[in-house]
């Protein structure tokens, strides 16, 4: 391999081990119209091609890795990995993308205020399990009091800012009844029912038909703090088709936010927890619900490739990694009852397609459920910009490439769009919030989840 020449004063050491993979682009451009930020902005520097020459300049020592053009492109990536699928030459885009990221979370110390603040909360909460619990704990009291909504209709978040406004709209559509009272009274929207007949509680579950195989479930912490129903929802389900559910205590955060940030240090030490704490069923399946999160447990064995004590571990904490709805298809679920009247859609997490390559699973999954009146979503393989929380440091072009998928659901006439993972339900359902769209957002196992309900599935004795 021939090695790229790097001074000993540039911090180039992640980039250069990728060194094979930045070579392998034959600068075809066949990614480029499959890149949003490049559609939005036609800039080559904000498409694959052109942010993989600033990372083989860095890593060649022809830019510094704290320039700005380096820097302002590789955070404008919304890592979505679209330009995988279509690149001829099989470049690695998504750990390349890790690589550059973790060059710059090394080489820049200043990079202004919400990057020093996104360092803060990375490494004293998300690292630390107590105080990530108690952020969520006051931001579930925000949103189920009603102030997060409350402060965006008033319009007093937007004449605050912008950003306060979208992030809590994106708090406000992570409540399950999310669309389901209109954005200008208080009425429920026809035809979209609330889930009954079904115990929300995971510690005394309702009583299904006996089971007869186990899992294990990685309930994340976006998951575990916002969407505790759609991780009942998935135990439910799992055990109806035969799975027995084993929620580890001592898992923790994924590590996602770490990694697209750049602090693989953070994202390791994650990663170390996770495979300890899932080692205690070594045989077991690991069910996620998370698009986000799937992806990146499916990515430790790379990111823990050099780690002499967890490499062999990783690569097998990976290979045991699936979304639920490809645990279903696995198993062949069983049909549930008709649960809606409305249009329902389906929007394809970027992660969940491209980064666990679920295919068709999720929309199989739909399938399942009765006389479904399903509405087909153009562009539904596009990201919608929510990308973690690139939302919130690139609102504008978050914003931007938001507006198409926002155009294409109103065209699609549906009340309801279901998607894998939490990310892109916040976005989604902040983004048609603030527009004024009547949709609910949800996971696609949760309308199974109430489509078994109707079945009488569940048994409430
Ligand atoms: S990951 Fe997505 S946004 Fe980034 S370069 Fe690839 S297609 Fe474009
Ligand atoms: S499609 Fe692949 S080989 Fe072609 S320019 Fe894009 S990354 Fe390079």
């Amino acid at each position: 391999m021939k090695s790229i020449a790097v001074a000993p004063s540039h911090l180039t050491s992640i980039l250069v081990q990728e060194e094979d993979k930045l070579l392998a682009c034959i600068h075809c451009g066949l990614c480029l119209e499959a890149c949003p930020t490049y559609v939005v902005t036609g800039d080559e520097n904000d498409g694959p091609r052109g942010r993989l020459y600033l990372m083989r300049a860095v890593g060649e020592g022809r830019l510094p890795n704290d320039s700005h053009a380096f820097e302002r492109h590789i955070d404008r990536c919304l890592g979505c990995r679209a330009c995988e699928q279509v690149c001829p030459a099989g470049v690695e885009y998504g750990q390349l993308l890790e690589a550059a990221r973790g060059e710059l979370f090394s080489s820049a110390t200043h990079r202004g205020f919400r990057y020093n603040v996104l360092r803060f909360a990375l490494k004293y909460i998300w690292l630390q399990p107590a105080r990530l619990r108690f952020v969520f704990a006051v931001a579930r009291l925000m949103r189920d009091s009603g102030l997060a909504a409350l402060l965006v209709k008033s319009g007093l978040a937007r004449i605050l800012s912008r950003r306060l406004e979208f992030g809590l709209a994106l708090l406000q559509s992570s409540s399950p009844e999310n669309g389901r009272q209109s954005n200008s009274g208080g009425k429920r929207s026809p035809g979209i029912s609330p889930l009954s007949g079904v115990s929300n509680d995971v510690a005394s579950p309702t009583k299904v038909c006996a089971t007869t195989n186990a899992a294990m479930l990685f309930s994340g912490c976006v998951g575990a703090g916002l969407f505790a129903r759609v991780n009942k929802a998935t135990v439910r389900v799992l055990e109806v088709n035969g799975i027995d559910s084993i929620v580890p205590s001592e898992q923790v955060c994924c590590g996602a936010l770490h990694a697209h940030a750049g602090d693989l240090a953070g994202a390791r030490a994650l990663a170390r927890k996770n495979i300890k704490a899932f080692s205690v069923k070594e045989g077991l399946p690991i069910i996620t619900n998370a698009g986000g999160c799937g992806a990146m447990l499916a990515s430790y064995g790379h990111l823990l490739s050099a780690d002499e004590t967890f490499a062999a571990a990783a690569r097998t904490f990976s290979d045991r990694i699936r979304d639920v709805s490809q645990q279903l298809k696995l198993l062949g679920s069983k049909a549930g009852s008709s649960i809606a009247t409305e249009p329902v859609t389906y929007d394809a997490s970027c992660h969940l397609l491209y980064g666990q390559h679920a295919g068709e699973a999720p929309l199989e999954m739909l399938a399942g459920i009765s006389k479904l009146n399903f509405a087909r979503l153009e562009g539904s393989e596009r990201c919608c910009g929510g990308a973690g929380i690139y939302n919130l440091l690139e609102p504008d072009l978050s914003r931007e490439v938001l507006a198409e998928k926002l155009a294409n659901i109103r065209a699609s006439g549906a009340k309801v769009l279901a998607t894998g993972n939490p990310g892109c339900q916040m976005q989604i359902g902040a983004g048609a919030f603030l527009a004024g769209i009547e949709l609910r957002t949800c996971h696609p196992v949760e309308l199974l989840d109430e489509s078994y309900a109707r079945a009488g599935l569940y048994n409430q004795d």
